[in-house]
């Protein structure tokens, strides 16, 4: 069996740039394994839309794919100004205003699209428009309106984003638009839901069970961007513990914390990850040129190239598939990138055992991949019904893909952003092994190189009504 099977996974942001069902599947052919839905724009029926094209191209093509919806959390932007522009210069003072029918009239009193002034404290620093302008809370001269000191010549625009990075949001991240959206999308056909500026776990044990209240089976995927977030070990594993995975989210990260400490909180975060089994996605400018240009720069092959080597389970395209020139090649050069380096290097060992418990599942997948490493299986197959035995035998980032056996579509779906696998959906059997690999082989789904008769495969499995994952076999399938 061919060993170019892509391990590292690519999460695409759905925008204008992939509008209707053939630029997504186009997309998809190309290398893509997951979709984002971004909450921050559009409509509840444009995500509709993009659902429907996303899963009738996964369809038509035999794959598993995952949808995720991107809540935009305190991402609090400015409203419509006039004429969409406003100059400022250092030493400026701009008021805030939140009430709601409030319309700018040129002047320096601007609309913004959430309410400070429960929020801010006196002194704390506000940027604007990704860091281009900085500024910092010098009065709350109302109930809905603030004010600040602009520190920057500049300009800021319609729209645009703040960033708050000393504010405490008091465990209250959730707005009222995320409400909206979290119970609507709990309707919708969400694998992942991915939470914007957590700050702590509590923040993801809500929004899990909100989920749950709404009967959602979504996993939830915790952004790390906030300085809070990042401010001690402790507090970083306990988000981490608490998520499904987590996103290093660089765009706002390096606005609030500094980029200087992002190429460190990646490489800690994956690291945690891969000790902990949860999904590691790593986002934002990894292609970045590449919304306006055919080719990527060196500096972005070599950030994917890291990611790959780091061990991430998956790198995501922002702008590039959104709102780029250039959506298809930017999916290609990522996948040739990861090809060539999962080709040509190990993922880096990482030598801290599991975090928590070290569960029987874990002591299997961890003696199956190197079992399977060992004796170079050509391919690891795995019985899984919640997902959890595929994401360990993940987690020890093996040499040799691994092909995922539930009965479970949803959890299928998931997998499909999951290091190395690919999800086969069949029912249950007790008896897995024996009457697998003629199935794997007729459906097509296994494909053998020329003169090749047959594989070599580890096979982890287990009664579910007895003790789950218990068996390892090795044959010739
Ligand atoms: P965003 O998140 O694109 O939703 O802002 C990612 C990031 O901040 O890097
Ligand atoms: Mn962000």
């Amino acid at each position: 069996m061919s060993k170019l099977f892509k391990r590292t996974k690519i999460l695409a942001t759905i925008g204008p740039s992939v509008f209707g069902a053939d630029k997504v599947e186009e997309i998809i052919m190309a290398g893509v394994n997951g979709c984002r839905l971004n909450c921050s724009h559009g409509t509840n029926e444009e995500r509709d839309e993009q659902i429907k094209w996303i899963r009738d191209a996964a369809a038509k093509k035999g794959r598993s794919v995952a949808i995720l919806q991107d809540l935009q959390g305190p991402k609090i932007r400015l409203g419509t100004l006039k004429d969409n522009h406003l100059d400022v210069v250092a030493g400026d003072e701009l008021i805030l205003e939140a009430k709601e029918d409030f319309e700018h009239d040129g002047g320096k009193t601007v609309p913004v699209q959430y309410n400070l002034a429960e929020k801010v404290k006196v002194g704390e620093p506000i940027s604007m428009f990704d860091g281009k302008i900085k500024s910092e809370v010098v009065e709350i001269v109302s109930d809905t309106a603030i004010r600040v000191e602009i520190k920057n010549d500049g300009f800021i625009m319609s729209k645009k984003g703040l960033n708050l990075p000393e504010t405490d949001f008091g465990g209250d991240i959730l707005t009222p638009k995320d409400l909206e959206d979290i119970e609507y999308g709990a309707g919708q056909d969400y694998d992942y839901v991915a939470l914007s500026f957590v700050q702590t776990a509590s923040d993801i044990e809500k929004l899990k069970q909100l989920l749950l209240s709404y009967g959602s089976t979504a996993k939830v995927i915790a952004k790390i961007e906030t300085k809070k977030a990042i401010s001690s070990d402790e507090n970083l594993e306990a988000i981490v513990k608490a998520a499904d995975g987590i996103m290093v989210a660089r765009g706002d990260m390096a606005v609030e914390a500094g980029a200087e400490v992002v190429p460190i909180v990646q490489r800690k975060l994956i690291a945690l990850c891969r000790k902990s089994s949860k999904l590691c996605i790593v986002a934002t400018q990894m292609m970045g040129s590449m919304v306006e240009s055919p080719e990527p720069s060196r500096a972005e092959v070599s950030d994917v190239a890291s990611a790959v080597i780091q061990g991430a389970d998956v790198v995501m395209l922002s702008d590039e598939t959104a709102n780029g020139k250039y959506p298809l090649e930017a999916v290609k050069e990522m996948k040739k990138v990861i090809l060539y380096t999962q080709n040509h290097s190990r993922v880096a060992h990482i030598s801290e055992l599991p975090t928590g418990k070290y569960e029987v599942y874990d002591a299997i997948s961890d003696t199956a991949a190197r079992l399977a490493e060992r004796i170079d299986a050509d391919v690891i197959i795995c019985q899984t019904a919640s997902g959890t035995t595929a994401v360990t035998m993940a987690a020890q980032r093996p040499n040799v893909p691994i092909i995922s056996v539930t009965a479970n579509a949803r959890v299928a779906n998931q997998l499909a952003l999951t290091y190395a696998n690919s999800a086969f959906v069949r029912p249950y059997s007790a008896t897995f092994g024996f009457d697998l690999g003629a199935e794997l082989k007729k459906s097509g789904y296994l494909q053998l190189k020329d003169g090749e008769k047959d594989l070599l495969a580890v096979i982890v499995s287990g009664d579910k009504d007895k003790m789950g994952t218990d068996t390892i076999q090795i044959r010739y399938i």
